[in-house]
């Protein structure tokens, strides 16, 4: 590997740099979108020119924070192209996944994302410097085409851990899950930990929902990700570096962890700007945040596509009021609306909690409120970009696993990092076909676990102690001569060397 040397060349030459152009081609999902923008921030920070490409709706939502990125002197700037809504079928205005009326509109969404194919060959092909770099979401399969068509290399984003990324390579090969019952556990094949699922608890690939035409894709997005040379990852070498190594050698990709990203929003208007929704209540949360002792408050989120069912969630609420301790509970604006508000209100919650629990109905400014003091646990669906704020947040997390692979991250937290507990679910809930779900797990099973990390007693102390410790070793990676830092600085002399740009 001519391009792994210690000291990257990097970047430091600034006449190579002024040649660079990497375009960012997120997915149109909060989960994906977040982290791509934060990654492309950090790049052009390097000073090194850096486009996002993305569709109107998408880019109001991060417009300020790039304007505030451009005023501190980065290079860096958003380029749009339209969604094809009406061609796909999809209402006027749905341009990423969590804003879909209904998840049966999915197949229509990859309709429109594979539409993006001729739209993207021709904004890219405009571009000046010409783009030395594209770096897609593994979703969104097209850009393979174009990158190949304008013979620009093509980096995929994964979205997920090494961890994941290991498990989900052995599995596909040795497909051991076959060979056992829905309901019984068996164990992953061939990785540095001894860990234990059950085939309901693997993402849709392997345990495929009633969706016939996604569990197709799911195969195809597989085979064109195992095809790329070389994955970007939001994680740092120092919370799974095994997994890292041992991806790469079996895999024979090229990994770049550069994360975690969200690291790359320093302050509180940063924080506030990664995700610009509802800004105004932002300090009242913080006042609020600000009034509670420090590592007090539980949190308590789902990400931005859960529609969990109201029995569940009701049970929930039931075990957060049981805790008696404060807490935020974020409750995305899809849930079975008029049942929860019926509870919340008519059923007394909201008055029961009044004063300690606060409800975010809508979008939560995650990062920031995670990184105030007075957080003390983090209630998380285990998305991967929780999972890792969670982890830069130095809390315990207490796992409650919906869908994809968050099982896996589950089992990353719990048994690898040791730096949290499950709530107790026991099978994927796939997207779109959560009116089949059931309560998997009761208030008293939400009470417990989150007392198992709060309360007092060596066991938790020692928990807390790991997850302080995780936190400060993500800040490190993240920092100049850090692991993060330095395997960005290797992407960006990995593109100079494969474009020849050493040279001139
Ligand atoms: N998020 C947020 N506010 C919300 C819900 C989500 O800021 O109310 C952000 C969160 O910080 C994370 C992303 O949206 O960066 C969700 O990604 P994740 O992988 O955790 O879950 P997904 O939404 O893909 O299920």
């Amino acid at each position: 590997e001519p391009f792994r040397t210690e000291k990257p060349a990097l970047a430091m030459d600034s006449t190579a740099l002024r040649h660079l152009h990497f375009v960012f081609i997120p997915l149109m999902a909060p989960g994906h979108l977040l982290p791509m923008v934060d990654m492309a921030k950090l790049l052009a920070q390097r000073q090194v020119k850096v486009s996002i490409v993305t569709t109107p709706l998408n880019s109001i939502q991060f417009q300020a924070s790039i304007d505030k990125e451009v005023r501190s002197g980065s290079p860096i700037q958003i380029l749009n192209v339209q969604f094809p809504c009406a061609e796909a079928g999809l209402p006027e205005g749905c341009e990423s996944i969590d804003t879909l009326p209904s998840m049966d509109l999915l197949n229509n969404f990859n309709t429109a994302l594979d539409l993006l194919q001729q739209p993207l060959e021709e904004l890219l092909e405009k571009q000046r410097p010409f783009p030395s770099c594209i770096i897609a979401d593994k979703y969104l399969m097209c850009v393979t085409e174009v990158a190949n068509k304008l013979n620009v290399p093509i980096i995929i984003f994964d979205g997920t851990s090494c961890f994941f990324l290991l498990c989900n390579h052995n599995l596909q090969k040795d497909k051991v899950y076959e060979a056992v019952s829905a309901a019984e556990k068996f164990l992953i094949p061939r990785i540095p930990h001894r860990i234990e699922l059950k085939r309901s608890q693997l993402p849709g690939i392997f345990n495929p929902g009633t969706n016939l035409k996604l569990n197709a894709r799911r195969e195809k997005v597989m085979e064109v990700a195992e095809k790329s040379y070389g994955i970007v990852v939001n994680s740092f070498e120092e919370l799974e570096a095994e997994y890292v190594k041992e991806y790469q050698r079996f895999s024979g990709h090229k990994v770049w962890c550069v994360g975690p990203v969200s690291l790359s929003n320093r302050d509180d208007i940063d924080k506030s700007l990664r995700s610009r929704r509802n800004l105004s209540y932002e300090n009242e949360y913080v006042k609020w945040l600000d009034s509670w002792s420090p590592r007090s408050v539980i949190y308590v989120c789902f990400g931005s596509l859960n529609r969990a069912i109201p029995e569940q969630l009701i049970e929930l609420g039931m075990g957060l009021e049981a805790t008696k301790r404060p807490f935020i509970w974020v409750l995305r604006g899809a849930y079975g609306r008029e049942e929860m508000e019926k509870w919340l209100l008519e059923d007394g919650f909201e008055e029961r909690v009044k004063g300690r629990g606060l409800l975010i109905k809508g979008w939560a400014p995650q990062v920031l409120i995670l990184s105030h003091t007075a957080i003390g646990v983090f209630v998380t669906h285990c998305g991967w970009n929780s999972t890792l704020e969670g982890i830069c947040a130095g809390v315990p997390l207490v796992t409650f696993p919906l869908f994809a692979e968050q099982f896996l991250n589950e089992q990353l937290v719990v048994q690898v990092v040791k730096i949290g507990v499950s709530a107790g679910a026991e099978s994927v809930v796939h997207l779109g076909e959560e009116h089949k779900s059931w309560v998997q797990v009761t208030r008293e099973n939400v009470k417990d676990s989150i007392e198992n990390v709060m309360g007092e007693g060596q066991e938790k102390e020692e928990i807390r102690e790991r997850a302080r410790k995780y936190a400060d070793m993500a800040r490190k990676a993240m920092e100049q001569g850090g692991s993060s830092y330095r395997n960005m600085c290797l992407l960006i002399d990995h593109i100079v060397h494969v474009k020849g740009l050493h040279k001139s």
